[in-house]
């Protein structure tokens, strides 16, 4: 959050606009929405995948557009080159939060992103062991943000950063392996008759399948589906699992499950949450390195919880 809060601060001020994905994560939407308000920044919430939407959304004063892509939780794709055709259109930046997929399946300024921000706490780490966050971009765009950094001190601490590096040695290798246990799972999830829809990026039968397998490299390892039975259900299945970690951090070497509509998304109202298709029965795993055996046995174990 402290790389999102530092793109903006350098590159926004006062009376300036900016369009934002309706699907980003919870805390950038209250960056946007709450704080940069109070400095006299307007935001508006444009849905991810409507590029039309976003041509009509756009004002005289938009300087930034913002994506997440793939998306959380529901995986749904956003073309970046066409994002950035419109960003220059209208002159206006477009920044992309690659947390999902990290550099090592996406490279978004390739595809005509201006700027990428990633939660570093997620893939680049790898281990759940430190937060941090990155911005990538031209010098032209960056250096003002090290200037910014320099004198207001969102910076992270060596220790963490060294062990951050360490992380990212391995980037490629996780992140393969990430996608693979992802897809196999999804595949697997998809044949039980008590799991209505599965939303992963990799099935074929996904809307954003196409778009993922041309400009990424693999589709990431957070996959979510829907079980039969809402809520209820939905906590039977994930308190009957043991292996996974019930937990809304992503990107770990471990397996998380967590229920979004009463947690990465408790705080929208149920119009927002079924505006953003997150139903009641919808669970997401953010699939780790563990073997896919014992995360099937581990999904049998939820199964078995809900009765089926
Ligand atoms: C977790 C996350 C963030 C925020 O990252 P922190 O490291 O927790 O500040 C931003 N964007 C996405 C997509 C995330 O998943």
């Amino acid at each position: 959050m402290s790389a999102i809060l530092a793109l903006c601060l350098t590159h926004l001020k006062a009376g300036d606009h900016v369009l934002c994905s309706r699907d980003v994560f919870g805390a950038t939407v209250g960056l946007f929405q709450n704080t940069l308000q109070k400095f006299g920044v307007e935001v508006s919430f444009v849905p991810l995948t409507d590029s039309d939407k976003w041509r009509e959304a756009a004002k005289p004063n938009t300087r930034m557009l913002f994506i997440e892509t793939p998306s959380n939780p529901l995986n749904a794709v956003a073309d970046v080159a066409a994002m950035a055709q419109i960003g220059r259109d209208i002159g206006a930046i477009l920044a992309v939060d690659n947390c999902f997929c990290s550099p090592s399946l996406q490279t978004p300024l390739l595809l005509g992103a201006d700027i990428v921000t990633h939660s570093a706490t997620k893939y680049l780490d790898g281990q759940g062991r430190v937060l941090g966050g990155a911005l990538v971009g031209s010098e032209e765009l960056i250096a003002p943000v090290m200037a910014f950094n320099r004198s207001c001190g969102p910076t992270m601490s060596p220790f963490n950063a060294w062990v951050m590096l360490k992380g990212l040695e391995t980037l490629d290798l996780r992140m393969r392996a990430h996608s693979e246990n992802a897809q196999r799972l999804a595949e697997w999830l998809a044949e039980k008759s008590s799991v209505e829809a599965v939303h992963y990026c990799g099935l074929p039968d996904h809307p954003g399948h196409a778009l993922a397998t041309r400009q990424q490299q693999g589709f990431g390892g957070v996959l979510a589906f829907e079980v039969a039975g809402g809520r209820e259900a939905a906590w039977q299945f994930i308190n009957g699992t043991e292996l996974m970690s019930l937990t809304a951090n992503l990107g770990d070497a471990k397996t998380t499950i967590v229920h979004p509509a009463s947690t990465t998304h408790g705080r929208l109202t149920p119009g927002q949450r079924e505006a953003a298709s997150i139903s009641e029965g919808l669970v997401r795993i953010a699939v780790g390195l563990e073997d896919l055996e014992d995360l099937q046995s581990d999904c049998l174990r939820g199964f078995a919880a809900l009765g089926r």
